[in-house]
Parts: structure tokens; sequence; C-alpha cells
């Protein structure tokens, strides 16, 4: 394992944790296991008592890094960036990986490195979204003269990230230089809008959600027998901001949407590492049936394309991406 280094300092660490235990409430694996030991709380107890990565293991692995604890947390932990510190000093003292950690991609998986002189870049990841929904989203975002989509779209990046390796800093540069000509990044991965709000300050940082959701043809599409479906990662990495943003949304349009009584979003998961290496296991599925317990809606809209298949494998009601919408 090479060296590591952090994407972020730490507001607060696991050291400002009272206990009080309110991350339980929004923890997915915590609804799911009823088990105290995989949750932020107990990781972060342990760590005060002295005990080491590698001994609460199991936990940090755990961890769906879905973000809803950071803006429930009353002492306001950056606990997202905490959750990463562990798995990088877990992996220090590991030999061995869980098998849904990412295989390290070469760098000539990029087959075009030009650079996009764009002013709003579209960055799909690993989403899934294919090509013509790519080129869809491209047209809706102002038509390939404003737009652009990436070749380089960071997915391996993210996946270091959520894992808790080495980034590397040429790969970084590079990611970067591509996108120096944008004002607008569109970014699939939530997990990538943190650090790229540090790598690239001034410029624009947003989901699909709120790209798509700023076009007003899309906005009136949605009604209130529509569930929608926030991407958890990036509306929790600037939760003050978005919280607003939904708010007029759901106002607006009058939907219903994945977010409990503090507007914390209820995560899936299905954007993990371990979802996409089994969305079973990962705990995809009972998520996604709590979301959807005593909705009584006729569509459900995801911004994350990885939603789509969960929810089709637990209801019958139509799922469709939000780019669907028109
Ligand atoms: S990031 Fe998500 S899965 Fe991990 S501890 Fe927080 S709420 Fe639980
Ligand atoms: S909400 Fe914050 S302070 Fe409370 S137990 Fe969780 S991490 Fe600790």
């Amino acid at each position: 394992m090479p060296k590591t280094k952090s994407i972020k300092k730490n507001k607060k660490g696991y050291e400002s944790c009272s206990g009080c235990g309110v991350c339980l409430l929004v923890c997915p694996q915590w609804r799911r296991t009823s088990s105290m030991s995989v949750t932020r709380k107990a990781r972060a107890r342990a760590m005060q008592a002295g005990v080491l990565p590698e001994e609460i293991a199991s936990s940090i692995d755990a961890c769906l890094v879905c973000g809803s604890c950071e803006p429930a947390c009353p002492e306001e932990i950056s606990i997202t960036s905490m959750n990463i510190e562990q798995r990088i000093r877990l992996n220090r003292a590991r030999s061995k990986y869980p098998s849904w950690y990412p295989v390290p991609l070469k760098k000539a998986f990029i087959s075009d490195n030009s650079i996009l002189r764009r002013s709003t870049i579209v960055l799909a990841g690993g989403s899934g979204l294919g090509q013509k929904t790519c080129e869809h989203i491209i047209n809706l975002l102002g038509g390939s003269k404003k737009a652009g989509l990436a070749a380089d779209d960071g997915r391996d990046i993210a996946a270091l990230i959520e894992a808790g390796m080495v980034l590397d800093d040429e790969r970084i540069k590079y990611f970067l230089n591509n996108l120096r000509y944008a004002d607008t990044l569109v970014v699939a991965e939530g997990i990538l809008h943190l650090p790229l709000r540090e790598w690239l300050p001034g410029k624009k940082i947003k989901g699909f959600g709120e790209a798509l959701m700023d076009i007003r043809a899309i906005r009136r599409s949605l009604g209130p027998e529509d569930m929608y479906i926030i991407e958890s990662r990036g509306y929790h990495s600037d939760f003050e901001r978005l919280v607003k943003y939904y708010d007029r949304l759901r106002h607006e349009t009058g939907c219903q949407m994945n977010l409990d009584l503090q507007r914390i979003a209820i995560p899936t998961g299905a954007s993990s590492l371990q979802a996409r290496h089994n969305i079973e296991t990962a705990g995809c599925l009972e998520h996604a049936k709590w979301i959807m317990k005593g909705r009584r809606v006729k569509r459900i809209v995801v911004e994350d394309f990885a939603d789509i298949k969960v929810f089709q494998l637990i209801t019958d009601i139509p799922v469709i991406h939000i780019s669907g919408l028109i």
C-alpha cells in the first residue's frame, strides 16, 4: 500500500463525540442490523478508548459513506472525513482487503484526454448512464456548444477516496486540468463533490438533481404523485444550502422525497463500493423498502442512476432517472 494522505482536515474529530447517539437514527446500517457495533458512535467511542482501527475493521468496512450522519451530529464533527480517515488508517495496518475494494485503474482507461472547452462539464462517473442518456443530458443542459461530457470522469478517484486508498498527485492534477475551462461541473459521484469544491474553489459543483431541476420544464413535470429520491452523498456534502433548495422544490411541486424529519436524505447505498459489488449484501433492498414504507406514489424519480435497479427490485411502481422526466 503506497503512502496515504487526507483529503480534508477535520473540523472536529472522534475526540469530540459526546456519545449522544443521534447519528444512529439516520444510519442505514444501524436501521438494518440494530447492531451498535456498526455505528459511527461506536467507532468514535472505541477510538476515544484507544482501540486501533484494525480492531474495529468490520465496523469501518460496514459504513456505506452515505454522509447522513454528518448533518445530524450536534457536535458538528466532520464525520464523512473521519470515516475516510479511519479507512486510511485501517488500510495502513492491514494486508488483506474486502472483496469489494477497488482495483486501482490504470491511467490508460482514459481513452480521450482532450480538454473540454465548455462552460458546463458533466462527469457521469460510474453511474451506469448510457451514451444516449448522457447525450440527452448534454442537450438539456444547453447543447454541445455549452455543455460537454468528460471522458475522464474521475470514477477511479471517487473509488479510491471511498476506500481510503492512496490518491496519486499526478492523477489528480491530470483530472483537474481537463476541467479548467468549465464554470459548472455536474457530477454524478456525490463523494467527489466535497473534494472538488476544495480542489477547484470558485467552480459550481452540482449533482444531476440540482442541475436538471434548474430547468423549468423538468421541474414542472414533477408532481404530488412522484417519489423523488435525492442522491445522499452530494446532498449531505452541501447540506445547509441544499436543504433550502430541496425545500423549495418540494413546496413547488408537491412531490414526496426520501427525507426524514430532520430533512436528512435516507440513502439506498446503491452507489457505495459494497453495493457495486453486491446490492443485496450491501443492504440496498432493505434501505429502499424502508424509504417506500407507507408511501402511495405513482412514480419514483431518482437522481442516482444506480437507484433505478434497487427500486425496480422492490416495487412495481415505474422508476425513472430524472433526465427521463422530459
Ligand atoms: S456514513 Fe452512513 S453508513 Fe456510515 S456511519 Fe454514517 S450514516 Fe452510517
Ligand atoms: S451524533 Fe456526533 S456526537 Fe453524537 S454519537 Fe454520533 S458522532 Fe458522536
